[in-house]
């Protein structure tokens, strides 16, 4: 097992490379709620550790913006895959042990191989709230999370102890009006009971809020390419074509940017990390 000098140089490379916090899980620890084929081993064979980073995203100043699609456009700098870039370098070139990043996108089929919302909670990074079940960090809020798979074998960081979400806050006006400010905010995809200051239930309705948060990818490209292929009217195919949401659809697509939300309400209004987005 590697000494916390070396956790603490692998996750100094990562803080350095721009993400906002890194962790650790033990590859062991995916035994438990993920089916095989589906297992850091099954990705790097010998995998020991997994090492998450999780990245802002938006910056406080793309919070800010009146047009919430400018964060759509320019508000994300994805640095969590960069600062894994630098620790698989770190890993393989100054440790000698093989380094990978955790696949987050299909290799096929739609689904992808690893939950980068399992693995940051594994390692200890968050907990899901009831915003969309994502996994916010208990200083931050919402981040966005990479990882990469190794045979380095790292002391595990343990998963949180106490969840992130409920926010005090919200268990206040849970209590004083049964709602909290993400259920209330998007009562058509989420719904949700607290008990004892803690979620009880909790419902995300993923198609509904797909239909809001992610417009354009390659499902919106899709479906636009069939419609123009069926018109028989060329006028109309031409306007099609270069209609706004064909356009955006193209745009997203060649910026790889099919998972990248155009809704953000729910997090708008989490007091979760929100400190960090409040500046002069
Ligand atoms: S991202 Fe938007 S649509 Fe989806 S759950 Fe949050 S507020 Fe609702
Ligand atoms: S607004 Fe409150 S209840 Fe909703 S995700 Fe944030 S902390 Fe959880």
């Amino acid at each position: 097992m590697a000494t916390d000098g070396v956790v603490q140089a692998v996750k100094r490379v990562g803080l350095d490379a721009g993400a906002r916090v890194v962790g650790v899980a033990a590859a062991e620890a995916f035994r438990a709620g993920v089916p095989e084929g589906f297992r850091p081993e099954d990705i790097l064979p010998g995998a020991r550790s997994v090492v998450v980073a999780g990245g802002d995203g938006p910056t406080a100043g793309a919070w800010r913006c009146p047009d919430h699609r400018v964060m759509e456009i320019t508000g994300y700098d994805l640095r969590e895959n960069v600062a894994i870039h630098a620790m698989c370098d770190y890993i393989e070139r100054e440790l000698g042990y093989y380094a990978v990043q955790a696949p987050s996108l299909p290799v096929h089929g739609h689904e992808p191989p690893m939950s980068m919302m399992h693995a940051a909670e594994l390692a200890g990074l968050g907990t899901r709230s009831f915003a969309a079940h994502i996994i916010l960090n208990p200083e931050y809020g919402l981040l966005y999370y990479a990882a990469l798979i190794t045979t380095l074998p790292l002391p595990a960081d343990p998963p949180l102890a106490e969840p992130a979400c409920p926010h005090p806050g919200c268990v206040a006006m849970y209590k004083r009006i049964g709602t909290t400010p993400c259920l209330r905010v998007c009562p058509a995809c989420l719904s949700g009971t607290l008990k004892d200051a803690r979620i009880e239930t909790s419902t995300y309705d993923r198609e509904k809020c797909h239909s809001r948060a992610q417009t354009y990818g390659i499902g919106s490209f899709q479906k636009a390419l069939l419609a123009v292929v069926n018109e028989d009217d060329a006028g109309r195919r031409r306007e099609m074509i270069h209609s706004d949401f064909f356009a955006k659809s193209v745009q997203s697509v060649g910026f790889f940017r099919d998972s990248i939300a155009q809704c953000f309400e729910c997090m708008r209004v989490c007091p979760v990390g929100r400190k960090h987005r409040k500046l002069k």
